[in-house]
């Protein structure tokens, strides 16, 4: 996804570890949410983004999952 990749305008894109390199952000600034999970707090994707969380992403994403599924009914 980005320059040379493809372009999309998803109503929530999660960017789950990308830094946020300008040829990566070309590819979404159509999206209308966008949510940046990075351990690193001076990632440029935090510049970028609608909200962020600075957290490994291997300890946050199995915790959202769990909690949209419970939200769902699924758990
Ligand atoms: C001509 C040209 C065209 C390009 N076109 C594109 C393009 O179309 N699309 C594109 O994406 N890139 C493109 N690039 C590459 C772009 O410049 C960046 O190198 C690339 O986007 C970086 O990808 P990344 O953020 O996934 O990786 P990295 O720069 O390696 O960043 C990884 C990020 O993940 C975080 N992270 C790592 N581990 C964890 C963890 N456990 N938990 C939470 N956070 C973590 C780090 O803190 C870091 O911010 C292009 C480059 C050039 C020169």
């Amino acid at each position: 996804m980005g320059l040379s990749g493809h372009k999309v305008a998803p109503k929530v894109y999660f960017a789950i570890g990308i830094s946020g390199a300008p040829q990566h952000l070309a590819g979404i600034t159509d999206a209308k949410i966008v949510v940046a999970v990075n351990k690193d707090k001076s990632a440029p994707i935090f510049k970028n983004a609608d909200y962020g969380v600075v957290a490994d992403l291997y300890q946050f994403i199995p915790v959202l999952i769990k909690k949209i599924k419970e939200r769902k009914g699924q758990a």
